[in-house]
């Protein structure tokens, strides 16, 4: 049997037989991993809490042909404040739920794990209320989509702007509109986030316009991930690791 060690976040965890848990992480250097946890809903076991979502591992794991198996836990970070703050706790999902579903094992992405763990860090210590756009704009540039942020991805126009599908590309006028609502004022900051001026929005947007655009980025998020699990792709690949 090989043994490997990696750095991984923790994004999911479910029963298996009686005291084990399978535990999803996303790890450095081999992305997703989907690995065993024997005795882990034991009191004594050995793992106590180290394997709750969100939390920055590193671990060692034995290679096995289907599933692995997680030896040995230490943890690098804990991020504290989502135990007891329910509304980073629930952003904190968001992340790690998307990462889920935006990652096939044997897929490796150093740069997405990069992002989660900093965006958790960064929800850990602030929790302010652009670190799910800013996470959303970042991940759809590592998926390689851009959405269109100017003019109406239907008939080109720059005003009467009301709308974003990204099924369809981007933003819409109010003729042409489907998906999620969007303001004008929404929309100037989500194209800043994208730009990466996050530091700016944060200093220069009401906090009405940051809650617009955290639902937003969720929208956002949901007709990228629905999208691509329509991919027949994807799809195969999600049937198979079932
Ligand atoms: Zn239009």
């Amino acid at each position: 049997m090989t043994l490997y060690r990696e750095d991984a976040v923790v994004l999911r965890s479910f029963k298996l037989a009686e005291a084990d848990r399978i535990i999803v992480l996303y790890g450095r250097t081999r992305g997703k991993i989907r690995a065993v946890a024997k005795g882990i809903r034991r009191t004594k076991s050995k793992f106590g809490a180290r394997l709750e979502p969100a939390t920055v591992v590193h671990a060692q794991f034995y290679e096995g042909r289907n599933l692995d198996i997680v030896t040995q836990v230490e943890t690098t970070q804990i991020h504290s404040t989502f135990r007891s703050d329910l509304a980073r706790y629930s952003r904190a999902a968001i992340l790690l739920e998307a990462v889920d579903m935006a990652s096939e094992e044997a897929e490796p992405s150093p740069a997405l794990y990069k992002l989660l763990v900093g965006a958790l860090g960064e929800l850990d210590r602030a929790g302010n209320p652009l670190i799910v756009p800013a996470f959303v704009s970042k991940l759809l540039k590592l998926e390689g989509v851009q959405p269109m942020l100017e003019h109406c991805v239907h008939c080109s126009s720059t005003t009467g702007l009301v709308a974003i599908d990204l099924s369809r590309g981007g933003i819409l006028c109010d003729n042409c509109r489907s998906g999620g609502f969007m303001s004008e004022e929404a929309r100037v900051a989500m194209q800043h986030v994208f730009d990466g001026h996050v530091r700016h929005v944060l200093d220069t947007t009401p906090e009405h316009v940051a809650d617009e655009l955290e639902s937003l980025a969720t929208v956002m998020l949901d007709q990228h991930l629905e999208r691509r699990l329509r991919s027949p792709k994807v799809l195969h690949q999600h049937l198979q690791s079932e």
